[in-house]
Formats: C-alpha cells, structure tokens, sequence
C-alpha cells in the first residue's frame, strides 16, 4: 500500500537513531540531514556497530589504536551535527554479518533511546553506477537495523534476556533508509552542507591530508541527487522512506 500525499523530510517525532556501519558513514551519507533535523529540535543519538579498526591502508597502524582514535573522531563529527550520545557496538571493522548478536544489541539499543525515527543503511545496494562497490559492512549494518527495528525491537518474546535487564518493547514509527538507488524522500541540505562538512573534517584519520577532494567529491554527489531528480535545491541527500503502523 501506497501512503497517500507528499512523503515527510523530516521525522514527525521528536528522537531519531542513527544507526551505521563505521565511523564517518553517518557524516557521508546524512550528515546534512542530521545537521538539519537537530537544528529543528530533534533529538539524535548514534549507534556505531563498528569502530572503523580496520580504516588504514597502513599495514603498520595498530587496529586497536586506531579504533580508539576514530571512537573520539565520531563523537566529534556527532557532536559538531548537533547529535547527543554516541554507541560503540565494536564489532570487528571488514567482517561485519547480519547475526543474531549483533540484531539483539541494536535492539537493546532502540529499546534504549526509543527513537520516534531510525536512519539506517541499504541492505539491497550492491553498488552504485559502475564506479562504486557498496562495502558488505553497510549491507549488513543496513540488514541488521531494520531486522532489529521490525520486527524484534517492539515483540517482548524476542530476546527475552532483554526484557528482564529491563529494555522495554519500542516500536519505531519511521524509517529514513539512506541510499543512492531509488530514493523516494529528498532531504534539501543546502543552506546546512557546511555544517555536513564540519562533522566530515573531525574524521582526520581519514579525510585529514585529502580534505579538499572529499568536500568537492561530497558536494558533486549531493548536487547529483539534486539534478537526477529533478529537485528545486542544489544540494540533496536521498532516502527511501517508510512509516510504520
Ligand atoms: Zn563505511
């Protein structure tokens, strides 16, 4: 069933979760949204299910070190969007599944923030035109989230230890799925993509000597959704939406 009318840019409820595969994923794909949406008064929190040890084409760098140091880059860029509370799921970086572990810890967590909305990853996008392989950790943080969110995050007889550490069943009520196939909700970030670009500059570990690139990479692909779509904005950011009874 089709929902009738315009789709929402912006959540009806007060609290969003974010919900990603590695440090700098949420500042990458939504970070202007995220910007946009705190300004307005929601509430924003993260989940991070890994902590980026693996994000060094260094074979010197120290996983563990680096983990340490992209856990407070992304509380930074968080910060800098206007988000609260950061969590670190730490699942190893590069060989994240879909498991059930992982799906009961983002349900702990939703039952814990009990956000109106959830911003998650595609699971279903393999690529993206013939320059971009979609990394498996975002398929699988994409899968796990909204595996979490329906339906196990609002059924009390799913992951009954839970219940009894006392996180209570939540339903959320809106998804934002970020993607760059088939879109149905365009968030405008163009009067906020500075904003966008200061949660990207606290990733020094990665953007650090390339920061240039990145903010021009980011403004063509945010200008790109804006003309693919035809939209009456420079600057975009897509989302395949949905509300949930
Ligand atoms: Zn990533």
């Amino acid at each position: 069933m089709m929902l009738d009318g315009p789709l929402p840019t912006i959540p009806v409820g007060s609290s969003v979760l974010v919900v990603m595969a590695h440090p700098d994923d949420a500042e990458f794909g939504c970070g202007g949204t995220i910007a946009k949406w705190a300004a307005a008064g929601k509430e924003v929190n993260y989940v991070l299910c890994t902590s980026g040890d693996k994000g060094s084409s260094d074979p010197n760098t120290n996983p563990y070190n680096l983990a340490k140091i992209r856990r407070v880059e992304q509380a930074n860029a968080a910060h800098a969007l206007g988000a609260r509370e950061v969590v670190f799921l730490s699942y190893e970086d590069g060989t994240l599944t879909n498991t059930l572990e992982l799906r009961r810890d983002i349900v702990r967590e939703i039952r814990r923030f009990r956000p109106d909305a959830v911003i998650c990853q595609d699971p279903t996008m393999r690529f993206g035109g013939n320059r971009y392989l979609n990394h498996p950790d975002h398929r699988a943080a994409g899968d796990a989230c909204l595996d979490a969110v329906y339906p196990s995050a609002r059924d009390p007889h799913v992951f009954p230890e839970l219940l009894v550490d006392g996180f209570e069943p939540h339903k959320v009520r809106e998804v934002f799925m970020s993607t760059m196939q088939s879109p149905d909700v365009w968030v405008d970030i163009t009067e906020c993509f500075e904003r966008k670009l200061e949660g990207l500059r606290q990733h020094n570990s990665q953007v650090g000597d390339r920061f240039d690139q990145v903010v021009e990479r980011v403004r063509e692909r945010s200008k790109f959704v804006a003309r693919a779509f035809n939209l009456p904005f420079e600057l975009g950011e897509g989302y395949r939406y949905f509300k949930l009874d």
